[in-house]
């Protein structure tokens, strides 16, 4: 017997349904606005296309001229997916295409949730080797903005792709390669080169993994860190502001038995409510509310299958501003950022995060080149104004050498970006020679990519 939940889940239904009713391209006229997921950004599009097959796109393609934008899951905070005219959703263009159990390969849709490859994966003896903090992103958008997981042994997830296809404005249809260098341009790509299909994922065989959650001082997570992320599978921490206190999280491979009970309601309505006494509090009376409750969180453990430990749900809409610095200048970085929240008082009771990702060498990446890099984000609710706290902490993350995130907020255009990255030239060249109409720029791509 399996209950409702587990129906609906089931990857063989998924399969049914693809076959089924996706077997149809649609195109949508205008009539409905799209925002994205925190509700900051927002587009009216001259029309939807959802193209069920890449020959059905390509038609698309060279039957229309206007503007056009891929769309994922719309979970980026910045304005890269809004356009007046048509978005190209993926949606349709998903699920495992084929699968190498010998390679620890596996073809996937582009349109693919991160969500619904854990357990697609699972049933053909795979799993993807690292997730982000949620998993509602497709794989193309993910991929497009270099979103990366924890774990100073593992690059962003673009850095998994072995190969991908993109299709052009003009509808021409480009396969990279692992020996084609245009390959770690079309990794991230920011939806600027094309249209992306499919791509070829390096997996690894499933796993399982513990993940203790503990409460610590930041100075004493700082010292540490360099260790805990070399001797720990991931390891991460959430410094909570107006606190000398950070939420710890160390992730494991393990053998053990699965227990992971969803956190019981109470605990969560607990949290909500000290959070809720935190901001009626003025900032600079906070401390020592902040650490009270820090001091009192006992620690928790779950074990499960990798996929479901390595992902959250958040439910709470936010804005985020995220920036990649040099691994050497992570702590320092981090430590004056903490320090104007507190001398600024600053109002914010969202914590921060804090994490290592490995080095790649895609164009674009946030973590591109010789060295490692220590993400660094900062939260502001997404009912309230972002921009003056943002607008006080970005110059922070510039000192540090910062590149950021590009789904996150930030307000670089293409004379600071293209310092920060060798290839950012090479990327405006290939961009060019692959859209010469223009037909993937928005307003926001026309300011980073200056064109
Ligand atoms: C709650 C939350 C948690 C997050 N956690 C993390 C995290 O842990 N780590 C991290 O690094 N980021 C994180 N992010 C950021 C998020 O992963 C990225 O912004 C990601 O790009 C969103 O994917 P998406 O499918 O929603 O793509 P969208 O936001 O819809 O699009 C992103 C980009 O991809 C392009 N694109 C989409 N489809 C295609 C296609 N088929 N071909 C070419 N280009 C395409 C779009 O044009 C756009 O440029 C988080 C975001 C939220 C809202």
């Amino acid at each position: 017997m399996i209950n409702r939940r587990q129906f609906l889940a089931s990857s063989a239904l998924t399969a049914i349904y693809a076959r089924t009713f996706a077997a149809t391209s649609t195109e949508t006229p205008g009539t409905t606005p799209w925002s994205n997921w925190s509700g900051g950004q927002t587009a009216n599009p001259a029309g939807r296309f959802s193209p069920s097959s890449e020959t059905d796109l390509v038609q698309f393609l060279q039957a229309t001229t206007g503007a056009i934008r891929p769309v994922g899951a719309g979970h980026s905070f910045t304005p890269l997916v809004p356009t007046d005219g048509h978005l190209i959703v993926i949606d349709q263009l998903s699920g495992v295409l084929d699968d190498s159990r010998e390679a620890m390969t596996a073809t996937l849709g582009a349109g693919t949730r991160l969500s619904d490859i854990g357990p697609a994966l699972e049933e053909r003896g795979q799993a993807m080797l690292n997730l982000p903090d949620i998993d509602r992103q497709t794989l193309a958008g993910a991929t497009a903005t270099a979103t990366h997981g924890t774990g100073i042994s593992f690059p962003s997830l673009s850095g998994f792709v072995e190969s991908l296809r993109l299709i052009t404005p003009a509808g021409d249809i480009l396969d990279f390669s692992a020996t084609d260098d245009e390959l770690n341009a079309a990794r991230v790509s920011l939806g600027a080169l094309g249209v992306v299909t499919q791509m070829t994922l390096k997996n690894r065989p499933p796993y399982r993994l513990r993940a203790r959650n503990t409460v610590e001082k930041i100075e004493s997570v700082l010292e540490r860190f360099d260790t805990a992320a070399a001797n720990h599978r991931h390891f991460e921490m959430f410094p909570l502001t107006h606190s000398d206190y950070a939420l710890v999280l160390e992730i494991d491979e393990t053998n053990a038995d699965i227990n992971n009970p969803p956190p019981a309601p109470e605990e969560a309505a607990a949290f909500g409510q000290a959070m809720a006494g935190w901001a009626a509090t003025p900032p600079k009376d906070r401390q020592p509310l902040v650490d009270g409750l820090a001091e009192q969180i006992q620690p928790t453990e779950a074990v499960d299958t990798s996929y479901k430990i390595l992902s959250n749900v958040r439910n709470n809409r936010f804005n985020e501003m995220e920036y990649s610095v040099p691994l050497h200048a992570g702590a320092d970085c981090l430590r004056e950022i903490l320090r104007t929240i507190k001398e600024k008082e600053i109002d914010v009771v969202f914590p921060l995060e804090y994490r290592y990702v490995q080095r790649d060498d895609t164009w674009i990446g946030m973590s591109t080149g010789d060295e490692d890099h220590a993400a660094i984000s900062i939260h502001r609710t997404a009912s309230e104004d972002y921009r003056p706290y943002f607008d006080l902490i970005e110059p922070i993350f510039w000192k540090y050498g910062g590149r950021p995130h590009w789904g996150k907020i930030h307000s670089l255009s293409a004379s600071e970006l293209t310092k920060l990255y060798p290839r950012f030239g090479d990327f405006q060249a290939l961009r060019k020679r692959l859209d010469p109409a223009g037909r993937l720029l928005n307003n926001h791509l026309r300011k980073i990519l200056s064109v």
